[in-house]
């Protein structure tokens, strides 16, 4: 975790002062890196000021009056949002339909059938991909102090490893390091036998022996309670998880099987300066209860709230297939919506006018573009809803299935940045949430390609010009950086290879030049195939680098492994 003045040049640049200025209002995420190297070189003066309006806070506009304020030509950044329609705005491409989504329905015998509210109607076939899919059953419930949850789990787990498992591996990541929860398990059984779990990484994973072994194709039932003490105040992470300002945070907040792959459990602590979980998809149904005045958002479809004497009220959500499950709740949320190609995009911000109301309206716009351009470009998004949520976060913003959290500060100084960070969130629903990876191991995948997914975006919007302008300003000027400093490294290392100073600039802004370079050498119409070939290919699953490589090889006849190696492993000297 860094705070943005550290990462800053002392030129005399009056944009510099404005960045100064800026970031001491507010620390910033490792997950995006637009701004970091913005004014760390000698920029073409023609094109500093505009990529300095699209992402600086407190830049160009009259938001901060004491600042500089350099000339603006970036007008669709200021513009009020526009109200969009279905058909206001053409698909670039036409859109491509999954292959393995036919009309088929969820049948009512399903086990999943009461996750089809999650799912659009195209999509509740995908109720059916995943039979051995994990099944949460989970029961939170908000003491009125809003700090301690009290919690139980039903875990239905099938082993669909090719080998025995003698253990079951939780991950309780609220005691993560960065996280600053207290979380502890107890009454857990298996099978509806007691069994005594073994605390491990300093209490962030907890082991559960199984005797006998879980054998291939067999499954448990996994019933246990747990409290969770949420943090509420202090520097500590990037306040994703606790109860800051009157919101709650509640991410990560229920035990969570980990990823048994070829490395066995992974149930490794992550670096504070990267995300933190690896899991599969799986299917969540929680019944969270709560103070009646507050407002919950959630990933996946929550029913109305239902009165709950004693407890509030109660939502009760469902996911569908998601990887993850996080809830955010605030006594003062309004909530704007929006529907794009059949998905609604809920847009939740702080009820205090006037510039919030303003902030939820450009996060409802970035959101919609980005859902419509990515569903067109990719592949479609099949959830029913996909919520963008103002919260006090110290990251930019963090991504989770069909939720994204956005720093509430963008929506009080109405920052271009914004546009980014929404931007880049919204690309991990395709990228991270739809198709998953390793993000702690392999983060480059997701991250660098979210970053060039983000850049499409621009492109498409605002034109070619802009797009070279970035690519040039925030990309290949910090890989320039990097070599020039003789930090040049590889970037598909683990987040654990990079100090926090050089993750951003190795993982998110010269990995993403891998996928221009790629794009140069196959051409237009082969890139969009690869990646609509990649996003469909492992869709609900866990990709890896070879995935990726699969997916070039598939479209084009060749891996153009040789790009991968230089860009992915090799690093420049000079
Ligand atoms: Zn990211």
């Amino acid at each position: 975790m860094h705070k943005l003045t550290s990462d800053l040049p002392h030129t005399s640049h009056p944009a510099s002062r404005v960045l100064r200025l800026a970031s001491q209002e507010t620390r910033f995420s490792m997950r995006w890196y637009i701004a970091r190297n913005l004014v760390s070189a000698p920029l073409a003066s023609s094109i500093f000021p505009l990529l300095l309006c699209l992402v600086l806070t407190v830049a160009c506009c009259p938001a901060m009056p004491p600042t500089p304020t350099p000339p603006c030509t970036l007008t669709p950044v200021h513009t009020p949002t526009p109200t969009l329609s279905e058909t206001d705005t053409p698909a670039p491409t036409p859109t491509p339909q999954p292959d393995d989504v036919a009309t088929a329905s969820a049948t009512s015998d399903s086990p999943f059938s009461d996750h089809a509210p999650a799912l659009r109607g195209d999509f509740l076939a995908d109720l059916e991909l995943f039979p051995d899919a994990t099944r949460y059953e989970i029961e939170l419930t908000v003491d009125p102090s809003m700090t301690v949850i009290t919690g139980h789990e039903r875990v239905a787990y099938t082993n669909t490893e090719d080998v025995p498992l003698a253990d079951l591996y939780l991950r309780l990541f609220p005691n993560t390091p960065g996280y600053g929860g207290a979380m502890t398990a107890h009454n857990v059984s298996v099978d509806g036998e007691p069994t005594v779990p073994v605390d491990e990484l300093g209490g962030s994973a907890v082991r559960i022996p199984l005797d006998p072994p879980l054998e291939p194709g067999a499954s448990l039932d996994l019933v246990l309670d747990f409290t969770l003490e949420v943090p509420t105040e202090g520097d500590l992470g990037y306040r994703q998880l606790g109860y800051y300002d009157g919101y709650l945070a509640l991410a990560n907040a229920y035990p969570l099987v980990p990823v048994y792959d070829d490395e066995g459990w992974n149930v490794e602590v992550a670096p504070t300066h990267g995300d933190a979980v690896y899991s599969e998809t799986a299917f969540y149904t929680v019944h969270l209860s709560a103070p009646e005045e507050m407002t919950l958002l959630a990933s996946g479809t929550c029913s109305a709230p239902e009165p709950n004497p004693g407890a509030g009220v109660t939502w009760t959500c469902v996911t569908g297939p998601m990887r993850d499950f996080v809830a955010v709740l605030g006594p003062e949320y309004q909530v704007a919506s929006h529907t794009v190609e059949g998905v609604t995009v809920n847009s939740a911000f702080y009820a205090k006018p006037p510039r919030n109301t303003e902030g939820g309206a450009r996060a409802l716009d970035y959101a919609s573009e980005a859902a419509r351009l990515f569903s067109a470009r990719f592949g479609l998004y099949p959830f029913t809803e996909l919520d963008v949520v103002e919260t006090p976060t110290r990251a930019g913003g963090i991504e989770y299935p069909g939720l994204v959290v956005i720093n509430s500060g963008y929506y009080e100084t109405l920052s271009d940045r914004m546009e980014w960070v929404v931007v880049h969130e919204v690309g991990h629903q395709w990228w991270y949430s739809l198709v998953g990876n390793d993000q702690v191991d392999e983060p480059w995948l997701d991250e660098a390609l979210v970053q060039y997914s983000t850049l499409l975006y621009y492109e498409n919007r605002y034109g070619t010009e802009l797009a070279a302008e970035l690519l040039e300003g925030v990309f290949e000027q910090a890989h320039e950086d990097l070599i020039t400093s003789g930090r040049d490294a590889s970037v598909g290392l683990p987040v654990a290879a990079y100090s926090g100073e050089d993750y951003g600039p190795v993982v998110y802004q010269k990995g993403p030049l891998y996928f221009h370079a790629l794009r140069q050498e196959v051409g237009e119409e082969d890139f969009w195939a690869i990646l609509q070939t990649y996003f469909t290919l492992n869709r609900y699953g866990v990709a890896t680098p070879e995935d990726w490589l699969a997916a070039v090889e598939a479209v084009t006849g060749d891996e153009h492994r040789a790009l991968y190696e230089q860009w992915i492993w090799g690093t420049e000297e000079r």
